[in-house]
């Protein structure tokens, strides 16, 4: 079964650990969610169907080892996790950015989940599937956007629920929602509070302008 592509392309991995690091992307068409603060709306309906090994084809030419898969959101598509499993067997390092909604058990747990939490400005928080939670392995992230005090509040409110079990390795990011808090007031809040949590710039947003697609 092919799957719906928005866009392939080389660029600097601009958030989660891997942040720097030269990552091909993988934009899948669609999401199920509608984010205030969202910046690739682009990517809800546009797209071409291309069948898996056009794709692996396509990622080939790049001869980079990382690959994001991304969207919109990629799990809404019943052809992403074969996708990835053929991107991991391929031995690419692959990491899949998804929104929290979907259920993430059936990805395969080589692959590096970046899992976003959404929080209250966002207006999708009452999406979140925090059964998602249990099936976080390791190596996985978590990622809170956060645009302001609510928000902050909720993301620490939620780091409670982290099965005692996941929280020694998986990585939790704190991201400043661009042109919406300072991450100057962020990191505060977070020294202050003493989290152990990351302070997760979109570096790309600084590289390139804001509104730059391909990026
Ligand atoms: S989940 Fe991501 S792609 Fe979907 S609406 Fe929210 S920010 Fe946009």
């Amino acid at each position: 079964m092919p799957l719906k592509v928005n866009e392939i392309f080389l660029s600097i991995q601009g958030e989660s650990t891997r942040a720097g690091l030269p990552c091909v992307f993988i934009r899948l068409t669609g999401c199920n969610l509608r984010c205030a603060y969202c910046d690739t709306s682009y990517a809800y309906e546009d797209g071409t169907m291309m069948e898996s090994e056009a794709i692996m084809e396509k990622v080939k030419g790049f001869n980079c080892p990382l690959i994001e898969i991304t969207g919109g959101e990629p799990l809404i598509q019943d052809e992403t996790p074969q996708l990835i499993k053929g991107l991991l067997d391929a031995g690419y390092t692959v990491l899949l950015e998804t929104n929290g909604s979907q259920d993430i058990s059936m990805v395969d747990r080589r692959c590096i989940k970046i899992m976003d939490i959404k929080c209250p400005s966002s207006g999708e928080e009452g999406h979140n599937d925090l059964k998602n939670l249990n099936s976080l392995s390791e190596g996985d992230e978590l990622k809170f956007v956060i645009a302001d005090k609510r928000d902050y509040d909720f993301a620490v409110e939620t780091l409670a629920l982290i099965p005692a079990d996941k929280r020694g390795f998986i990585y939790v990011n704190f991201s400043p929602c661009f042109g919406r808090i300072e991450p100057q007031e962020l990191s505060e809040w977070i020294l202050r509070d003493k989290l152990n949590v990351r302070l997760n710039m979109q570096i790309h947003k600084y590289i390139w302008p804001p509104d730059k697609r391909g990026v």
